[in-house]
């Protein structure tokens, strides 16, 4: 059994604009409404979204309600940063569940193959990840702006969502991430595999995603994903 933790409870910063990044249209219809069609059509079990506080009644009543999203079981308030949101999604899901799912609706594209993909690979190997591999080279610089290092492009990954996992192993990663004193010493914790890298040392496994699954950040992801969707 899967828990699908949708995360949209991001202030959007980065695209300047008044309405949050999540419910902006593209043909039409918010950005989030893409991510919940292709879950709550897909074999997850159950589906936890988290949003804003303040913006709870209206995801209910225009998008969960209104689409007719009949796998959405509990609609949460996120928290400060992406981690604190997720985690107010694991408490929310059902303790039953063996995995969690992860993902981001500023990612519009996702498929069901991901999904597909993504839940049988947990089953095997406790935590995975939705990626590509990079295009460009990578260069790591110093406070300077100095290129210091450059990695093999072939082992290096640009990393997508869906995340997913053993759901005991989430727990206890997140947990131990909690009584660590990294976030106060300025950590950056950007996904979830990280955290169960770093905490449990368990590595993730990467499951082919798509260079369309980008994830719409900033204006000009809204002209690339009009497009994409156009060409549908
Ligand atoms: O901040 P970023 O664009 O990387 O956010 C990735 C996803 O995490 C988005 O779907 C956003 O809505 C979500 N998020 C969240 N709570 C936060 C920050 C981000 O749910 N506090």
């Amino acid at each position: 059994m899967v828990s699908a933790i949708l995360l949209a409870a991001g202030s959007g910063s980065r695209m300047k604009s008044k309405t949050a990044k999540q419910f902006l249209e593209i043909n039409g219809k918010p950005l989030l409404y893409y991510s919940l069609k292709i879950f709550d059509a897909s074999v997850v079990d159950e589906i936890v979204l988290v949003t804003r506080g303040n913006d709870i009644d209206f995801v209910k009543n225009e998008i969960v309600k209104k689409y007719g999203f009949n796998k959405v079981r509990r609609i949460v308030a996120g928290g400060k940063e992406r981690y604190d949101s997720v985690e107010r999604g694991i408490k929310a899901c059902d303790k039953r569940n063996k995995l969690i799912m992860i993902h981001d609706t500023a990612r519009p594209f996702v498929t069901n193959f991901m999904i597909l993909d993504s839940i049988s690979t947990a089953r095997r190997c406790k935590a995975c990840t939705v990626a590509m591999p990079v295009k460009d080279t990578i260069k790591i610089v110093n406070d300077e702006g100095f290129g210091i290092e450059t990695p093999d492009r072939r082992r290096v990954y640009q990393i997508q969502t869906p995340q997913t996992f053993d759901r005991e192993t989430l727990v206890e990663a997140y947990h131990r991430m909690r009584i660590s004193e990294d976030i106060q010493r300025g950590l950056a914790i950007t996904d979830d595999t990280m955290i169960v890298e770093r905490y449990l040392d368990i590595p993730s496994k990467m499951v082919e995603g798509s260079y369309q699954n980008i994830k719409v950040t900033t204006p000009e992801d809204l002209a690339v994903a009009e497009a994409f969707l156009a060409r549908k």
